[in-house]
């Protein structure tokens, strides 16, 4: 793609003057330039003089002293956690996961998954992130009825976010206990694992006959679950649907030609592969990769598998072993970044970034590790190529999908304005994003969110929290503040 498309003078929108942190194959970034977006796509990007006067009538954002880069995509957001976050701060690793799956799955219902899709995509759109991955049906998020994934897809795509939604079945032993709420009354059914893959199904029909422009979906699977050091929830009753969950995975993303999202950690990756079960590929997405052996990264480069790495996710420290995130890149093996929040810290993803550089700096003593346009490519184009969207997203270069966004630079810590990879990358924070676009679409226009009113969603979100921590009995899981000072431990 060339730099300027000079073809027609007009655009619906002009970011104008700002300095373009491109992420296209040449990384280049360009100051005194201009991003002109039509028809959802961005049509050229070159000098400001230039496009001032070829886009004369286009609207304009002024993008003086601000950056100009791709949207970030977020590679384990997490649908479900939003209305919860905290909740079960007094538990442990296992008994907090419990918790949360248990409230999901029996004390939610079609209001709640409304109100929790919405605050999910705008806390995220407010912090940069254009594009995220969530899976539902593990972890308590259901696909127990089809009703609950379309819900958060229309109304992720109402707020203006794109979204891949990795749909699959809960954690075995099947059939599984599930609540439905009418009339402020539940019942309990029991769903069979054939169910809920009929209903994935009916959901992918849906969505190819109606698609939306902004939600496409793949197949996930909360884990593998093989016997495996690294996973707390692993039983032997569990481990005899590893070959039947696994071959309803491969069946669906046959039929529907989609890839495939799931946890990977300790010896997961080479029991998959080992036993051929069909998952590892160049359309799927392995998170954590946390405690794994050479030979899994073996395995992945060889099977063009993608890395998500979450360096700030509770798991890095609530079990030993280090995602081998230099390792993955001097093999070649493609990784992206993701939050895997909000429930033990925030979804920023800037931050995610930080801590990608930190961590393995720490760990290896060594200043010069992942440097920060590594962290944004991984935060970037990189997380594009992980879900196979690098051809249409994750760069400033004309005829891409205009998924953008902007950071105000005119702050004393942002300052000086030089090295604005580094700048963006040490020094920024999500609250540092000025301005949103995705799909050509303005949502968000100096930090104010376009064509939603945040107040009324604040005030929705708190209504749906109460009604679930009074249906389900959280309020002894409120941690008793008594405990978080003046101790080492909580
Ligand atoms: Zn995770």
């Amino acid at each position: 793609m060339s730099q300027t498309q000079p073809t027609s003078s007009t655009a619906d929108l002009l970011l104008h003057n700002g300095i373009v942190i491109t992420m296209d194959a040449q990384r280049r970034v360009l100051t005194d330039t201009s991003v002109a977006i039509r028809d959802g796509r961005i049509a050229a990007v070159g000098p400001a003089a230039d496009l001032s006067a070829q886009f004369a009538d286009a609207r304009r954002i002024d993008c003086r002293r601000k950056v100009i880069m791709p949207g970030l995509v977020d590679l384990h957001g997490y649908l479900g956690g939003s209305v919860l976050k905290s909740a079960g701060e007094d538990l442990d690793g296992t008994a907090r996961r419990n918790l949360l799956e248990e409230t999901l799955s029996s004390y939610t219902d079609e209001e709640w998954w409304q109100v929790e899709a919405q605050l999910c995509a705008v806390e995220r759109l407010k912090l940069g992130v254009t594009c995220m991955f969530s899976m539902m049906g593990g972890n308590g998020t259901r696909t127990d009825d089809v009703a609950f994934p379309q819900i958060a897809a229309r109304e992720v795509s109402r707020a203006g976010m794109r979204m891949r939604i990795g749909l699959g079945p809960a954690r075995p032993p099947w059939p599984r206990p599930y609540t439905y709420w009418a009339d402020g009354k539940p019942t309990v059914r029991a769903v069979e694992f054939d169910q809920v893959i009929d209903n994935c199904e009916r959901i992918f029909n849906d969505h190819a006959r109606n698609p939306d422009p902004l939600i496409d979906y793949c197949v996930a699977l909360s884990r593998i679950g093989n016997q495996n050091e690294h996973d707390p929830v692993w039983t032997p009753e569990r481990q005899i649907w590893v070959g039947r969950q696994a071959e309803a995975a491969v069946h669906l993303m046959k039929a529907h030609d989609v890839g495939f999202w799931t946890h990977m950690y300790g010896n997961s990756i080479d029991y998959a592969f080992d036993e051929k079960l069909g998952l590892c590929g160049p359309r799927s997405i392995f998170s954590h990769c946390t405690g794994i052996s050479e030979r899994s990264i073996a395995i992945m480069r060889e099977t063009g598998s993608h890395c998500a790495h979450h360096p700030r996710a509770a798991r890095t420290y609530s079990y030993p072993g280090r995602c081998p995130l230099p390792e993955f890149i001097d093999a070649g093996v493609n990784v992206g970044l993701g939050a895997d929040a909000p429930q033990n810290h925030d979804t920023d993803m800037f931050l995610d970034m930080k801590a990608a550089v930190r961590a393995q700096r720490m760990h290896f003593k060594d200043p010069r590790l992942i440097p920060p346009g590594k962290a944004l490519e991984m935060a970037t184009i990189d997380g594009y190529r992980a879900l196979g969207l690098d051809h249409e997203l994750g760069s400033v270069e004309a005829g891409k999908k205009a998924d953008l966004i902007t950071i105000d630079l005119a702050q004393p810590h942002m300052a000086p304005v030089d090295m604005p990879v580094y700048r963006v990358v040490y020094n920024a924070t999500g609250r540092d994003v000025a301005d949103v676009i995705v799909d050509g679409r303005v949502v968000m226009e100096k930090r104010q969110m376009v064509g939603m009113d945040e107040n009324d969603l604040l005030d929705r979100t708190q209504a749906m929290y109460a009604r679930v921590m009074e249906r389900a009995g959280l309020a002894k899981h409120i941690p008793d503040n008594n405990r978080i000072w003046g101790a080492s431990r909580s």
